[in-house]
């Protein structure tokens, strides 16, 4: 009889033969969402059986990650921060780093006053609704050039019923876009064009390739967009953008070198990589 510890193991072992990274933590969460069982029972009753439609149903979707497709498409959703979010090909899967930039605009925005937030290339909308979930005061604004994004962004808002307190706007960064904003996020394609063929598969072949190229050198969001801030931004504006490996003093100097934007610093994700640079507009 198959039982959820037999099965796991079993799907363990085949991610880790079809060579996928973290078959261990794989396995669990297809195991547990074709199940329908939460971890607790996964730990506590192991020997619960599984019904045919879900061994059907896990055994499909083991074949689909041992092809590359990312878990957060299969079994449609991501968590990110405090939120559970749909997720799937029409915008970059939301990742464990980007909750820098959540942590970081939490920590250093002032909480005296409501802010109001611009998300350049919002994707699933990840980081600003996870500010607005945290903040019931705020408000944002998420800009993306792909209409496909924009709808799942917005699947996501109306789940956590946070639509009323943000506008999604679908244009090329901040043409149309009206300021001024306390804060301003992005997480914005950064990989450098010639790089994106030598990508693990699971994200060359599944993420949006306009959520992942930065041009040639992967910093022309930054080169566009950090002279744009100051204008949108209301004095001592935070902003915070994620960068790629290595990118870190390079986007560092796009920023200093725009007057109006002071105050930068290179942070580190939790994998102790350069990660993110905040700022300020001045006073
Ligand atoms: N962090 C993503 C990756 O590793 C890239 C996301 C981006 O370009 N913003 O593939």
């Amino acid at each position: 009889m198959e039982t959820l510890v037999k099965a796991w193991t079993a799907a363990r072992q085949h991610l880790e033969a079809a060579g996928v990274d973290s078959p261990v933590i794989d396995a669990r969460i297809l195991l547990l969402s074709a199940t329908g069982v939460n971890r607790m029972t996964l730990i506590s009753e192991p020997h619960t059986p599984l019904t045919p439609e879900a061994q059907a149903r896990l055994r499909g979707w083991l074949d689909r990650r041992a092809a590359r497709e990312p878990v957060a498409h299969i079994v449609g959703e991501r968590g990110f921060w405090n939120l559970i979010l749909k997720s799937d090909a029409r915008a970059l899967v939301p990742r464990p780093e980007t909750e820098v930039i959540v942590d970081l605009i939490l920590k250093n925005a002032p909480v005296d006053r409501p802010q109001r937030v611009l998300d350049l290339g919002t994707g699933s909308g990840a980081i600003l609704l996870a500010l607005l979930a945290e903040r019931p005061e705020w408000t944002g604004v998420g800009v993306d050039v792909s209409q496909e994004a924009l709808a799942l962004a917005a699947d996501n808002a109306a789940m956590h019923d946070l639509g009323d307190r943000l506008t999604l706007v679908e244009g090329h960064w901040t043409d149309g876009v009206t300021g001024p904003f306390d804060v301003i996020v992005s997480n914005p394609p950064y990989i450098p064009s010639a790089d994106i063929a030598g990508l693990d598969v699971d994200v060359r072949d599944h993420d949006p390739h306009l959520a992942l190229d930065g041009g040639a050198d992967g910093l022309d969001p930054y080169r566009h967009l950090f002279p744009l801030l100051p204008d949108l931004m209301t004095p001592w504006g935070l902003f915070a953008f994620e960068f790629g490996i290595g990118q870190g003093p390079d986007v560092k100097a796009l920023a200093d070198a725009v007057p109006g934007l002071v105050k930068t610093a290179i942070i580190k994700d939790l994998s102790d990589k350069e990660r993110v640079l905040i700022g300020r507009r001045d006073l």
